[in-house]
């Protein structure tokens, strides 16, 4: 893809989230764009922070070790949105800011234990199953006392709200309720908030179906394909 077209695209997916927000009476402000640069060379990601672009979102732990390692540019952000493998998270601790998809509390542990040896915080967001199918990765609601009440005892990871990923279909709509799901399971759980816990965040919403999450309150939409064209993988 060409400069231009990352930049366009940019410009166009900003307009959509302006469009959601107007039909659903919210500020655009309120909504973080989170560019999936997943399986995409470090030359897309500098181009897309070229126009402005600042929060990047890769799933695989080797892969954002190595692009936040080449990638330096000021105000950038580093957003781990895949699954996690514990005995990783000791290489991005230095720099990740944001792990989207926590779903165990002894993964909080772990990121605890390494975000204080690099004396930084880590923003965490714990990711929910709300698709209601096994093979999809997060906790399941009932899960969230117990993971919250474990984080709560910790200090370097703050806990900022919730990851969802909604079943793959063609029609959006039919995945309202799942993000409709996540945005009440945030509500019924802020009396957990208080010290390292701050529930506001709600991660949820992709190229196909960001419109329809941000109608239901997300907050980061996480957009791959339709900002850096379509992938072979991943
Ligand atoms: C790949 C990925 C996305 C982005 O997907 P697109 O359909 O390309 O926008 C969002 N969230 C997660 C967790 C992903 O792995």
């Amino acid at each position: 893809m060409s400069e231009a077209s990352i930049k366009e695209n940019l410009k166009e997916i900003k307009h959509r989230i302006k469009i959601a927000c107007e039909k659903s009476s919210r500020n655009p402000e309120e909504i973080t764009l989170i560019a999936v640069s997943k399986t995409k060379p470090n030359e897309a990601i500098i181009e897309a922070c070229t126009a402005g672009q600042l929060h990047y979102g890769e799933n695989r732990m080797q892969e954002l070790q190595d692009k936040m390692e080449r990638i330096e540019l000021p105000g950038i952000q580093w957003h781990m949105i895949g699954t996690i493998q514990s005995n990783k998270i000791k290489y991005i601790a230095e720099r990740v800011h944001w792990i989207h998809s926590v779903s165990k509390a002894k993964y909080l542990n772990e990121i605890e234990k390494r975000a204080s040896s690099a004396n930084r915080t880590i923003n965490v967001l714990i990711q929910v199953n709300i698709s209601g199918e096994d093979q999809k990765s997060g906790c399941e609601i009932s899960d969230l006392p117990k993971i919250l009440g474990h984080a709560k005892q910790l200090e370097y990871v703050q806990i900022k709200g919730l990851m969802g990923m909604a079943t793959f279909t063609d029609d959006p709509e039919d995945v309202r309720h799942e993000f409709a799901l996540l945005r009440t399971t945030l509500e019924d759980h802020k009396h957990f908030n208080g010290n390292n816990i701050e529930l506001k965040e709600l991660s949820m919403g992709m190229s196909g179906d960001f419109e329809v999450a941000i109608e239901e309150g997300a907050t980061m939409v996480r957009v791959g394909s339709a900002i850096f064209g379509s992938r072979n993988y991943g």
